[in-house]
């Protein structure tokens, strides 16, 4: 009505089914996003869920790494969005994070245990922020989609929704050139997919309020199963295991788990924070989280 400025959304009416395509129902993806990489944005299209049911948005940080991301998306961007009208994203949103980046993005200096806390609390803002900011009363998914994951099946939005669940989480492995073999080979990449075990709650009970476990350092030995290890080439890419803990990489979210309030924490929560502590909320909020062991995405080898 002309006048009326009061928008009305049945959320009863928004679901988030395995009959998604038929249902017409939308999926927000979401990428950090501190370089451009054009394996990661050729993936993206080569994705075959209805373009017209997609939004993407993006975060990029404010720096001159964000500033040449920029560059690269808005170029990208024009061209799908100009094209043909079929080909088009419904949305794209883009946004230049707030708070400050960590400077150093090599693999080696990301990955130092040192710096976990701070870079993984200013990755968990940068995520809620994109997340807030984005999110619609017409959202049923989410899938968050790391900006270097370079290769997945072209059916990745369809695999995930069809499992059916609050939260499902691919294997991320990387390929490399195995040397010793003298060939093409691939490796477990992501190790902050994982099953709680006793010495993790163990070590997590003995830690000072602001004390956080991060998955995948020698020197924190918590003896979690990691999904990373439970790929098998020949089992069924359909296997699903119970998590605790996740890594970003490629999860698909059913929008109701976030609007119930499930957020990357940047503060520790249980002891754990972004994407780990978000899994620990989400069955806090009495959600089962879930990985596909056999189900691979493939992160980008710098
Ligand atoms: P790793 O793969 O666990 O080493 O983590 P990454 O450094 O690759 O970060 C995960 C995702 O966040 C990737 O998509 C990065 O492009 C993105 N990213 C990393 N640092 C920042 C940052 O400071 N700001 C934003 N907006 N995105 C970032
Ligand atoms: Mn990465």
């Amino acid at each position: 009505l002309p006048g009326d400025h009061i928008s009305h959304f049945d959320l009863n009416k928004l679901a988030s089914t395995p009959m998604a395509v038929y249902n017409k129902e939308k999926v927000l993806i979401l990428s950090p996003m501190s370089k451009f990489l054009n394996q990661y944005w050729a993936n993206l299209l080569k994705l075959t869920y209805p373009r017209e049911l997609i939004e993407l948005g993006f975060i990029v940080p404010r720096n001159s790494d964000g500033d040449k991301v920029l560059n690269f998306l808005e170029v990208a961007i024009k061209q799908v969005q100009t094209g043909p009208k079929e080909k088009r994203f419904s949305k794209i949103t883009i946004l230049r994070q707030d708070n400050d980046s960590i400077r150093s993005q090599k693999e080696k200096d990301r990955h130092a245990l040192s710096i976990q806390k701070e870079r993984r609390s200013s990755m968990a803002l940068a995520r809620n922020s994109l997340l807030f900011t984005t999110l619609s009363p017409f959202t049923s998914w989410v899938l968050w989609l790391d900006a270097d994951i370079v290769e997945s099946p072209t059916t990745l939005i369809q695999d995930l929704i069809a499992h059916d669940k609050p939260v499902i989480s691919a294997n991320c492995y990387q390929r490399f050139f195995d040397d010793s073999k003298k060939k093409e080979s691939i490796r477990p990449y992501d190790f902050n997919n994982w099953v709680e075990s006793e010495e993790g709650l163990k070590i997590a009970s003995n830690m000072r309020d602001d004390e956080i476990i991060v998955e995948g350092y020698a020197n924190i030995a918590t003896y979690r199963p990691l999904m990373a290890h439970f790929y098998d080439a020949n089992g069924d890419v359909n296997t699903e295991m119970q998590l605790d803990g996740i890594g970003g990489a490629a999860v698909l979210v059913k929008a109701d788990v976030h609007r119930d309030g499930a957020m990357f924490p940047p503060f520790p929560f249980y002891h754990l924070i972004e994407t780990e502590g978000f899994a620990k909320m989400t069955k806090r909020l009495g959600y089962e989280v879930f990985g596909l062991p056999n189900y691979l995405v493939y992160h980008y080898n710098e």
